[in-house]
């Protein structure tokens, strides 16, 4: 990785030392570099009843310290940027459609995003708004945008990996008179800024590689917009879907580890890519850093790492299935992003249109000979078993 690609927006702080920075208050005489959580449902407020920490559900200071991390990673060296956290990463993308969102309006999202959020979308036609989809790849979401309100984008695509153009399309969003909102999940703010390349809202789930170890949910939303913050700020109040402190703290700790997890698990997950190419039971490899992978061009122009997880299909659900249990050092497990590797067979939910031998394979922070040697090995002794 060029010593560019490892740098900050602002072109003076290094990744690593903004992630183990990133939303540290000041220094004070005998505390703790990070405070620990405040488990609090209300706070001392004599008088007349004015911020900043009034009431649990609307404000906490272990939060704060977090959102001031994450809207560091998201626009390093920006002021003005708020950010504000959730329960879990479905929480903070309702949070941006209901509050963004009413009856006639029109939003335009992915085709071939995450599983659970067309359950949302359902939910936004109950409520009389419109809902358009169209696939990520090919930038296709542009063929759909006019009269939109808002255009709601996940590239890298989970779990299929297609890329679109992310500053093509916000441009033409924003031309078409629409907000834009990115789930950056997959990348991370290391990976990729949605805000630096003309987004309205970043959004994710924080449950996945940006926490990093499997044992928490959460989510975030970022914007520039004050006035877009305190409507998604109100969402948040009104619903509750409020993180405890102890996962927000324990984000907020696994933050300083994400240069090096991510920086890891990228040259991991293309050496795993890399080693299944052109072997012969694995077919439609998918992996945005992969030199010849069909969005490698439009990912290399605006992500400045590619993720930790790469897809392929088996020849049949037979095959996936007896390579997921031949696996040593790969838990069969659903989410992505964590320190220890885990793959599944994605057919097995039903909600995302892949075929039965589809694997979803999230790279961990294991030895890359390690994991390449479990991988070839339960491969050939799929192919043994199987036939
Ligand atoms: C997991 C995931 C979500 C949902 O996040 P939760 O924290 O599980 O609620 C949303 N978008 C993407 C792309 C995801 O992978």
């Amino acid at each position: 990785m060029s010593s560019d690609a490892t740098r900050g927006a602002d072109d003076m702080i290094g990744d690593g030392t903004l992630a183990v920075r990133a939303g540290l208050p000041e220094p004070v005489k005998y505390e703790p570099t990070l405070p620990g959580p405040v488990f609090a449902a209300h706070f001392h407020l004599p008088g007349e009843p004015t911020g900043p920490y009034t009431y649990g559900r609307d404000e906490n200071p272990t939060w704060t310290h977090l959102e001031h991390a994450i809207s560091t990673l998201e626009a390093p060296g920006e002021s003005g940027v708020e950010t504000l956290v959730f329960a879990s990463g479905m929480a903070a993308i309702s949070a941006v459609l209901f509050s963004q969102l009413k009856a006639g309006d029109v939003v335009v999202v992915p085709s071939d995003g995450y599983q659970a959020v067309p359950l949302v979308h359902e939910q936004l036609r109950a409520y009389g708004v419109e809902v358009r989809s169209a696939p990520t790849g090919g930038d296709a979401q542009l063929s759909v945008l006019a009269g939109a309100k808002l255009l709601w984008i996940e590239t890298p695509s989970n779990p299929g990996l297609d890329v679109c153009d992310l500053r093509r399309l916000a441009d033409a969003a924003h031309e078409a008179g629409a907000l834009v909102a990115v789930d950056n999940t997959l990348a991370t703010p290391l990976g990729q800024r949605p805000l630096l390349l003309g987004a309205d809202f970043s959004v994710a789930s924080d449950t996945k590689g940006m926490s990093g170890h499997g044992d928490l949910l959460l989510g975030h939303v970022s914007c520039r917009d004050a006035e877009r913050a305190a409507e998604v700020r109100r969402w948040r109040k009104i619903v509750g879907a409020i993180p405890g402190p102890m996962e927000a703290w324990l984000a907020h700790r696994s933050l300083a580890t994400l240069q090096l997890r991510i920086d890891r698990q990228c040259g991991t997950a293309l050496a795993v890519a890399e080693a299944l190419k052109g072997h012969r039971h694995v077919t439609g490899l998918r992996y945005p850093g992969l030199p010849d992978d069909p969005s490698h061009e439009v990912a290399a122009r605006q992500m400045r790492r590619f993720g930790s997880v790469i897809s392929f299909e088996l020849p049949d659900r037979a095959w996936a299935e007896h390579f997921l249990g031949a696996l040593h050092l790969v838990e069969e497990a659903t989410s992505f992003g964590g320190v220890r590797s885990t793959a599944e067979r994605r057919g097995r939910w039903g909600g995302d249109a892949v075929p039965e031998g589809f694997v979803r394979f999230s790279v961990g922070a294991e030895d890359p000979e390690d994991l390449i040697a479990d991988v070839l090995r339960a491969l050939d002794e799929t192919a043994k078993a199987l036939g």
